[in-house]
């Protein structure tokens, strides 16, 4: 996973095949404007080795990431003019991940651009609360005990505080 890969159009671009409007740089990330922007200022942050998903991303990787779109995210909103930001990472080709080297976008946002993420997911119906519980356990059993996620499922204590909605 840490060798250039074929076919990778990022990995090509990182080495040097190809233009592009780089707009950060460090030893291990580099950040460079989108050509097929939502809107102007549209940046993409990506690992300089190649990893594909964000759960191949070794976990200090993914924080060094994490800290380039913090650093960016507020320069790109004020150089762009935008009124918001939507910070998207698409893990997977059922997420829609298009190229398989993992990247962050930060696309700048103004009402009305046309542009939409759907959520919340205007099909969704909301699940009862014990469906939410039994997921959250799972969740929980799973962090916890990865071999035994399958397997066991308790239920935790739900705060009364919970709202219905979340
Ligand atoms: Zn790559």
């Amino acid at each position: 996973m840490h060798r250039p890969e074929a076919h990778c159009p990022f990995c090509d671009l990182i080495h040097g095949a190809g233009e592009v409007s780089l707009c950060h740089e460090d030893s291990e990330a580099l950040a460079f404007m989108d050509i097929q922007p939502v809107n102007s200022g549209h940046v993409l942050v990506v690992p300089r080795r190649h990893y594909e998903s964000l759960e191949d991303l070794p976990p200090d990787l993914g924080r060094h990431l994490f800290d380039v779109v913090m650093k960016l995210g507020p320069v790109v909103r004020d150089v762009s003019g935008a009124e918001g930001m939507n910070i998207i990472v698409n893990s997977g080709a059922a997420a829609g991940q298009d190229i398989f080297h993992y990247h962050i976008h930060l696309i700048p946002r103004r009402a009305g651009d046309g542009f939409d993420v759907r959520l919340p997911f205007p099909e969704s119906a909301m699940p009862d609360r014990q469906r939410l519980d039994a997921m959250a356990a799972r969740i929980i059993a799973a962090m916890t005990d990865p071999a035994g996620a399958t397997t066991r499922a308790a239920i935790p204590q739900r705060r009364s505080t919970d709202r219905a909605t979340v």
